[in-house]
């Protein structure tokens, strides 16, 4: 096993790492900025080292402060958690000659999904059902490009190869606007992620946020833990997630699964990663691979009692799977809401003091958070600070559950997103089940 793990990031995924590193009887070295001296998990680790100044430029993203740290305290490992460098090519490659191992993908696997346009094509190759769009990057040609949407038929998205985040996306509606949208989109992707290559796809109009959960043994061996449907979006950005997806039969789970898995165990894929889908009229369209934990790891462990980060570790110290595919079974249903320190009508991130905090609680009830009464809020990062999971044997029991949560939480001192919360929760068509992408923005929001 691995004796050792290196924490290389902050707030609630680095303590949920930690509190898996405790359960398995590994030591735990937390990293931490200038400014996040006073992080939950920076207290409950073996050890700790500030590795540079509040900036994430200078601290979490600071490649050489981290592997210094994992020198001096003769660490075995690095968990990148998800954010800052656990998409980084770069960052694992060097993690692993450094004589570490890296508690992911390896670095090629990394840099092949990390650019959208090769993560398409090794998808398309591997029989995952893609999004129509431009089969590669846009060239020079205006002429190639304006016969290319025209064929794939408006209105399309033009999206940067290198994107991330929600960012480097552009939509466009008509012939006439879109050789000036492709000139900004990729000076924009060139500025945010050094690379302006963009690609084509059609705009699907009304589709939902679907992603499929995968562990890989990297030895060719793969399981999928059924998906999460995470359409809740507000500028392309997840607020809420659930699983299993409202109205998903079975077949179609088991026929995506088996394609994704399938193509796991082509590329030999190594730890846990997501794939992203588009479902609209009952068909999958593949949009991208993320090739790390995710946020909404929880609402998966809570239907399949799979622990995910434990099983990151396990596959990083050559373990193997937790289990076998027909071990996995989804029971009951999973929501989660994204905590944000923002004003919850405009949306600006707001950090401070939180002069009280109070944890919802009773059965089904899970929160992953670092807050604590007296805990400041740092305005460096991202204002996430922590989820509400709620579980039930129905989704009508984890929607009530949640709502009861989101009554009881009190976190006094800085504004949240959890007015916003209650307000889905109580939706009549969110009750439903089976909203797009668009509904938070265009129908509850407006
Ligand atoms: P990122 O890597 O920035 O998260 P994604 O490719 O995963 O980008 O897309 C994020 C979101 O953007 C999707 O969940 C969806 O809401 C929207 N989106 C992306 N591609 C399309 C498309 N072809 N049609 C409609 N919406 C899209």
């Amino acid at each position: 096993m691995l004796d050792k793990i290196v924490i290389a990031n902050r707030g609630e995924i680095a303590l949920r790492i930690l509190r898996a590193c405790k359960e398995m009887g590994i030591a735990t070295v937390a990293i931490h900025s200038e400014a996040d001296r006073d992080l939950m998990h920076v207290r409950l680790a073996d050890e700790s080292v500030c590795i540079g100044p509040a900036s994430s430029t200078s601290s979490y993203l600071n490649i050489p402060a981290i592997i210094s740290a994992a020198e001096i305290t003769d660490a075995m490992a690095i968990h990148p958690g998800y954010g800052f460098l656990a998409e980084n090519a770069d960052f694992a490659e060097r993690v692993e000659k450094s004589g570490f191992n890296f508690i992911g993908p390896t670095a090629d696997t990394i840099r092949m999904m990390g650019d959208k346009v090769s993560a398409i094509h090794a998808m398309k190759q591997a029989g995952v059902p893609c999004v129509p769009g431009s089969n590669g990057p846009l060239g020079d040609n205006p002429k190639t490009i304006l016969a290319t949407a025209k064929k794939i038929g408006y209105p399309v998205i033009i999206k940067a190869a290198g994107g991330g985040g929600g960012r480097g996306m552009r939509v466009v509606h008509t012939e006439a606007n879109l050789l000036n949208a492709i000139s900004l989109t990729r000076s924009e992707a060139k500025s945010a992620f050094g690379n302006d290559m963009v690609y084509m796809e059609k705009f699907l109009e009304n589709p939902r946020h679907i992603e499929f959960q995968v562990l890989g043994d990297g030895e060719g061996n793969a399981i999928h833990l059924g998906e999460r449907d995470c359409s809740m979006q507000r500028r392309h950005q997840k607020v809420i997630e659930e699983s299993p997806a409202p109205g998903l039969d079975e077949k179609k789970r088991e026929k995506i699964g088996a394609t994704v898995v399938k193509a796991c165990k082509a590329i030999k894929y190594r730890g846990a990663g997501t794939f992203e889908f588009l479902y609209e009229d009952g068909e999958f369209y593949f949009i991208e691979m993320n090739t790390r934990i995710q946020v909404e790891h929880p609402v998966t462990e809570m239907v399949t009692g799979v622990d995910l980060i434990k099983a990151q570790i396990a596959i990083a110290a050559g373990k193997g799977l937790p289990c076998k595919q027909k071990d996995i079974t989804m029971e009951g249903h999973a929501i989660e809401c994204r905590i944000n320190a923002e004003d919850p009508e405009t949306f600006m991130p707001c950090p401070g003091t939180i002069k009280f905090y109070h944890p919802p609680g009773g059965p089904g009830i899970r929160i992953d958070s670092h807050i604590y009464t007296s805990y400041k809020v740092p305005p460096y990062y991202d204002s996430m600070i922590g989820k509400l999971i709620s579980y039930g044997k129905t989704r009508e029991e984890a929607i009530n559950r949640m709502k009861n949560a989101l009554d009881e939480i009190v976190i006094d001192g800085i504004k949240t997103n959890i007015p916003l919360h209650k307000k889905i929760m109580r939706d009549s068509n969110f009750a439903k089940g089976g909203t797009n992408i668009h509904y938070l923005e265009h129908e509850l929001m407006k």
